[in-house]
């Protein structure tokens, strides 16, 4: 009877949709205090649905998501406070569209991200004053133009996004807690639904019968507590070095330590209006005979950077790199002295390419996402919204399964939909790392030589040679190769440097350095069997070709199922004009998980319409119909598809909006086409009416494989 109830409100649409949530996450997650029996545990605590460990960018999406969703959640972070450290910058186009519908996410970092002629090019110079070798725009026209996104990449600084989503959690009613430990927080009966908890570290993960316990050691200044949470589901968005991961025995498995580096986080106004006058870039790869270095422009209208130096530890100790030491490198990098370099934060850090062995372990009851389950070389910029990506694809799945909507089963199609896309973004990266290596190497300074001398130092040497001479030998090596940078090698008159210097002009015009932009694998990337019904007719196979997402670089639109659904300009039926226009992925809400049918106003395909409305109603399946009309369908404004399909009132009649090609050519399908599109955007399920002979028991077929049911 209460299912049914529920039912009945879901067709009635979004008006119901707060209410029915409340709803459910008061029926079916009682919020209480509540006594654990595990068996071998007896703890009195409150329960939750998700406990998120981490709360880094991908944790705090995740739970921005899952608070949309109405699903309870809380955030355990084990800083007192939120990093500062700026680390990823870029994000990509997918990531964008997903920000698109977080409360106007998109549009704040858009505003407040510096203009992209300041980062649209990477430059690589002997200095920052110095000789130009080649100067990079990752920017071409088509990008602006939004033929295949709605939104654009975008620039800013790591902490600077997760200061806004702070914000957007706090308008959803989710707390920072930043005062740990006090007595009346640490009542079990308190309330944790909504709060990110700072100075909780998780230290064990202990699975029961129903989900998990977890305990936090709380930092309190000078004492240390502990506190235990029972969880349904625990989410481990806990960083590279996820503890989480650790502590459930996950192996990540591909290459480890691929080069250590130092981090270092200054502000220098000087240098930033040097750069904007000269040359404003994103990145600057710098080589000269006395420094080495990636300086990362986060802002140059503030005057905000990041240094990246090459590390080889042990013979180079962390200490080495004081702010005063870190000054004098900023000094041969730039070329002159800025007066005004105000060091804020040195961090070293190991560049891996590793993805975990499983994505979900303890029966289904913890997921890895974001770095816990993945670690590239930044090469690229995929680190970040690969994670976000990752939080993306389990929320809904989480909302289904929590709700008793699906089985367990819909979990794993999380690690069998994200997992590969992982090991593809870590080749990527891989390559993107090779690539950024090219250059040095082009200009005599190898860095494999000096890695391999670091490596067989460290393997075995370095127990027969005494510390300083292995500093020296490595010294040696780096200065050896250095001088391949100095002016009287490295020039047109030297035929060594000539030689060099137009290897690196091929690199460069060949398109063969690292760039900045990969929309195959940005927005083409096709899940492969998941949730998602994944037969390809033969119609439509060539067409599909590009639905892999690493055929070529070129993004190509197609209805593939598991491929995110394609963007284009649409309007509502019974708009007049084209001002009303909007893209075809704002069909799918960012407020609620809902499926989406898309068909054409064909006989055929409304009747596949009325029977998937009816099944998803019987599974509590959210699910909005949204009827393509061709340009110009003006004689069916006033009716639209209501003759069809009343007494539905979950749907929406759109029109195209003039383009080169119609809606059904970019979906690789005729408009006998039929599509469904998950919560997350990408295509479940694609047929031509005309093939299907029995609506209903297809929709039943469709419905139950997505679900896992
Ligand atoms: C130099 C550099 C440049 C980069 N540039 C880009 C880029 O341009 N684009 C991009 O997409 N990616 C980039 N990345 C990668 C990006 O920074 C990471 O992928 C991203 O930080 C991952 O986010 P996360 O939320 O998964 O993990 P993190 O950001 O590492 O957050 C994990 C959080 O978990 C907390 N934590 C850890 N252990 C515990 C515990 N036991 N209990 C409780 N809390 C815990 C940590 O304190 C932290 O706050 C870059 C990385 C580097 C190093």
């Amino acid at each position: 009877m209460r299912s049914m109830a529920i039912a009945s409100r879901l067709k009635r649409g979004d008006l119901f949709f707060s209410r029915l949530r409340r709803q459910l996450a008061v029926a079916v997650y009682p919020f209480s205090s509540r006594a654990v029996d595990d068996g071998s545990t007896n703890i009195t605590g409150p329960h939750l649905p998700v406990l998120i460990v981490g709360a880094g960018p991908v944790g705090l999406v995740l739970s921005m998501l899952l608070t949309k969703f109405g699903i309870k959640c809380a955030v355990l972070e084990k800083s007192l406070i939120f990093s500062q450290h700026p680390q990823a910058h870029f994000i990509n186009n997918r990531s964008m569209e997903i920000f698109r519908k977080l409360d106007g996410l998109a549009e704040e970092i858009e505003r407040l991200q510096p203009p992209v002629d300041l980062w649209r090019k990477f430059i690589y110079c002997t200095s920052l004053s110095g000789s130009i070798l080649g100067s990079i725009d990752h920017m071409q026209p088509q990008d602006f133009e939004k033929v295949n996104s709605p939104v654009c990449v975008a620039h800013l600084s790591q902490y600077k996004l997760v200061n806004l989503l702070l914000k957007k959690l706090e308008k959803l009613g989710v707390h920072v807690k930043s005062r740990p430990g006090l007595s009346d927080e640490l009542d079990p009966g308190s309330l944790l639904e909504k709060k990110i908890l700072l100075g909780h570290e998780c230290t064990s993960i202990q699975p029961t019968k129903d989900g998990v316990i977890v305990t936090a050691q709380v930092h309190n200044g000078s004492k240390l507590e502990e506190r235990r949470f029972h969880c349904s589901i625990l989410i481990g968005s806990d960083g590279a070095r996820s503890t989480v991961r650790q502590l459930v025995g996950v192996k990540m498995k591909g290459e480890r330590n691929l080069q250590e580096l130092i981090s270092v986080h200054f502000m220098s106004m000087d240098l930033g209006k040097f750069l904007l006058k000269n040359r404003p870039g994103m990145l600057f790869f710098v080589f000269n005979k006395e420094a080495i270095g990636v300086l990362v422009a986060h802002h140059l209208e503030q005057g905000e950077f990041v240094l990246q130096i090459p590390y080889y530890p042990p013979q180079q100790n962390y200490q080495d790199f004081s702010p005063q030491a870190c000054e004098k490198i900023i000094s041969k990098l730039v070329g002159w002295t800025p007066q005004d370099v105000q060091v804020l934060d040195i961090k070293p850090w190991v560049m891996h390419a590793e993805v975990a062995e499983k994505y979900l372990t303890c029966n289904n009851r913890v997921i890895l996402v974001g770095d816990a389950a993945h670690r590239f070389p930044p090469a690229g910029g995929f680190g970040m919204n690969t994670g976000i990506q990752d939080v993306h694809n389990i929320a809904w799945k989480l909302f289904y399964f929590l709700n008793d909507f699906a089985s367990s089963s819909i979990l794993q199609t999380y690690e069998s939909e994200r997992q590969p896309i992982a090991i593809s973004n870590t080749n990527l990266s891989m390559e993107n790392f090779k690539a950024a290596m090219s250059i040095p190497s082009a200009l005599g300074l190898d860095p494999t030589i000096a890695n391999s001398v670091h490596r067989a130092i460290n393997s075995g040497l370095g127990s027969i040679i005494p510390k300083s001479i292995q500093k020296a030998v490595l010294e040696g090596v780096f200065s050896l190769g250095m001088a391949q940078l100095s002016d009287y090698v490295l020039n047109e008159k030297n035929p060594v440097g000539a030689m060099r210097l137009e290897k690196l002009k091929r690199i460069f015009e060949e398109g063969k350095s690292l760039q900045l932009q990969f929309p195959a694998h940005d927005l083409g990337f096709c899940y492969k069997e998941g949730a998602l019904v994944a037969g390809t007719s033969e119609s439509t196979q060539k067409c599909d070709r590009a639905g892999s997402g690493t055929v070529s670089r070129e993004y190509i639109p197609t209805g593939k199922p598991g491929s995110r659904l394609p963007h284009m300009h649409v309007k509502p039926l019974t708009a007049v004009s084209t001002e009303e226009t909007f893209s075809t992925l704002d069909l799918v809400s960012g407020d609620k998980p809902e499926f989406i049918l898309i068909i054409a106003p064909f006989k055929a395909s409304y009747k596949i319409a009325r029977a998937i409305l009816t099944k998803a109603k019987e599974r509590h399946v959210l699910l909005k119909v949204c009827i393509i009309w061709p340009q110009d369908s003006c004689q069916s404004r006033s009716t639209g598809s209501r003759t069809e399909l009343e007494p539905w009132e979950n749907y929406i009649d759109v029109e195209e909006v003039k383009r080169d090609c119609s809606w059904w050519d970019v979906c690789c399908s005729t408009n006998k086409g039929v599509l469904l599109v998950r919560p997350d955007e990408h295509i479940a399920w694609r047929t031509e009416s005309d093939r299907v002979t029995d609506a209903g028991s297809e929709a039943e077929n469709v419905l139950s494989k997505i679900l896992g049911l």
